[in-house]
Formats: C-alpha cells, sequence, structure tokens
C-alpha cells in the first residue's frame, strides 16, 4: 500500500479530504477574480466524495475563517513586534492598517482554505478509497 498524502498539504492545497487527491475547487488559483471563489466541484473529482454533506454545510466555516483570522492578526502582530516594535506614535494605526490589507489580500485564499478545514472535521482519509469508490 503506498503511503498516505499528507493532511497539511492536502488541506492547504484545497484538496479533498476522503482522498487528498482531488481538488474541491473548480479553479485552482483563488485569485483569479473573474472566476467565482467558492465555485467547487459537487463530488470530488477523483474520489467522488459529495463535497456539500447536508444543506447548510458551509455555515460552519464562518467559525473557522474566524479562527484563522485571529492566527493571521496574531502572526502579524509578532511580526510588527519583532520587525518595528511599539512607540508613542502612530505605530499602531499602521499596525491596524497593514494588517487589514494583509487580511483582505488573504482573503480569497483563506474562504477556500476554511471550507477545506471545516470539511475535513467531517470526512476522514479513507487510504482504501479507490476500492470503495462512491
Ligand atoms: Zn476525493
Amino acid at each position: 500500500m503506498s503511503k498516505a498524502p499528507s493532511l497539511i498539504l492536502s488541506v492547504l492545497k484545497t484538496q479533498c479530504p476522503h482522498c487528498r487527491e482531488g481538488y474541491l475547487f473548480k479553479h485552482n488559483n483563488p485569485y483569479n477574480l473573474s472566476k467565482p471563489i467558492l465555485d467547487m466541484h459537487d463530488y470530488c473529482p477523483v474520489c467522488n466524495q459529495l463535497t456539500e454533506i447536508e444543506t447548510g454545510f458551509w455555515w460552519g466555516t464562518g467559525y473557522v475563517s474566524y479562527g484563522l483570522s485571529i492566527a493571521v492578526s496574531v502572526a502579524t502582530v509578532i511580526a510588527f513586534s519583532l520587525f518595528v516594535g511599539w512607540k508613542a506614535d502612530y505605530s499602531f494605526l499602521w499596525y491596524l492598517i497593514a494588517n487589514a490589507l494583509i487580511l483582505a489580500m488573504a482573503v480569497p485564499y483563506l474562504v477556500r482554505l476554511s471550507r477545506t478545514i471545516w470539511m475535513s472535521f467531517f470526512v476522514y482519509f479513507d487510504p482504501n478509497w479507490r476500492e470503495q469508490k462512491k
């Protein structure tokens, strides 16, 4: 039996949690804004796993997205502290502006990552997915 593809890599590449091979989104580049960012396959193109498991399934993605935004903000606060530092001037305002821009630029990828992480909470990797193709 071949080695299972990495969970972290497949999540970062927004791949199906069931087979870790198929891409969940129809267009791979989330920054191609001429295409809908959240245009997903109804079923995984590789293993045929249903993506929207039930009506309103993506509702919980908001919690994941919120957590990711907080994680990005914590990372930027640490980076700002290390590389710029806090002074009694407008540095906090500059931090807020920079963080808002970084978050806004990350949105297309973060919303896709949120859906992939959310789906991974409910759909587990099956090393024998080829034999039990849905
Ligand atoms: Zn799949």
